[in-house]
């Protein structure tokens, strides 16, 4: 339960009451990720006291009154993320994009937790050939996909991804499973032996020589086809627009909290097609699929495991440099 700015405390609480649409989910595993340690330092500011956590698998404890497809034990993914429903923007169809949307972990308690009352419509079949700490990573695992699609790979294309985190290392195994060729970009050289075998066919650090430069001889042309941004840096933004040829795309999933200066010019010049991409809409699927048929490997970027007792130690861990995906487990580790 957080209480304010990094004041975390380890307490019980009583049952979530279930109202009509919800489940009770007990959670087995959580991620953490950069939003919770935006929350836990006073960043990202939330009505306390609140429970952080919204990546997680677990089963489900208990249904509402009205539930029409989930049932006690169920093994269930949760979509920490859900909308109005009823606004002009859910209704076309954009319902990541709803300015409604309720965000589990955030507006209202999330899973680092041993239950968690989230809406049915959240929960997605966790496949039988992924264990739980494998489907961990399926929340942001949709996330790239998500930006991935936004992007049209076609087999055989050049594609860059710009960030060697989480989404990232995440990403370049969405692009490889359509058959591109991957080069993975990052401030830091840190990753680039695990982006190599992830299936990165080359690395390359920002500073190490010019970008375009670096995309040339990947692409054997004047850029790279399609350029996938995870990190979310004004840099990292500036970075992607050097790495893509004239008529490329790229596709900005990372989200640049800081002013970040854009070269239009190059925009405009090389006609490059420029996307955001904001969450998910109904990527999960594909997600948990990507997991089971091992096209994406999770495991490799699991680095820490803390039980929910020392969760005060899985914040401090996720700053550390070799922490990639720090698991909150529920039962001790
Ligand atoms: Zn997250
Ligand atoms: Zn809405």
């Amino acid at each position: 339960m957080l209480y304010g700015p990094r004041d975390l405390r380890v307490e019980s609480a009583p049952t979530p009451d279930l109202r009509a649409g919800d489940v009770l989910v007990r959670v087995s595993v959580s991620g953490l990720c950069g939003t919770d340690y935006r929350i836990w330092t006073g960043d990202r500011r939330v009505a306390y006291p609140r429970v952080m956590g919204h990546e997680f698998v677990g089963r489900v404890a208990a249904v509402g009154p009205d539930a029409t497809r989930a049932s006690p034990g169920d093994r269930v993914v949760v979509e920490p993320n859900y909308s109005c429903g009823v606004c002009a923007l859910c209704a076309e169809g954009n319902r990541n994009l709803c300015l409604a949307r309720t965000a589990v972990g955030i507006d209202v308690d999330g899973s680092f937790a041993e239950l968690v009352r989230v809406p049915e419509r959240c929960c997605w079949p966790a496949p039988a050939a992924a264990s739980d700490e494998d489907l961990v990573l399926t929340e942001p695992l949709a996330v790239v996909v998500r930006a991935v699609n936004r992007g049209a790979p076609r087999a055989g294309e050049s594609a860059a991804v710009v960030g060697a985190g989480t989404l990232g290392l995440l990403g370049l195994q969405v692009l490889r499973g359509h058959g591109c060729r991957v080069l993975v970009v990052s401030r830091s050289p840190r990753r680039f032996d695990l982006a190599t075998t992830l299936g990165a066919e080359a690395t390359h650090a920002t500073g190490a020589g010019a970008l375009e430069d670096a995309a040339r001889r990947f692409s054997g042309r004047e850029g790279v086809d399609l350029v996938v941004e995870t990190a979310g840096t004004a840099e990292a933004v500036t970075a992607a627009l050097a790495l893509v040829r004239p008529g490329g795309r790229v596709v900005l999933t990372g989200l640049p909290h800081e002013p970040t200066a854009v070269a239009f010019f190059q925009v405009v010049r090389r006609e490059v097609t420029l996307a955001g991409s904001m969450i998910y809409r109904d990527e999960f699927g594909e997600a948990t699929r990507l997991v089971a048929d091992g096209t994406v490997r999770t495991r490799p970027l699991v680095t820490h495991r803390f039980g929910l007792d020392r969760i005060g130690e899985a914040f401090v861990v996720h700053q550390d440099p070799a922490a990639i995906k720090v698991a909150v487990l529920a039962e001790a580790a």
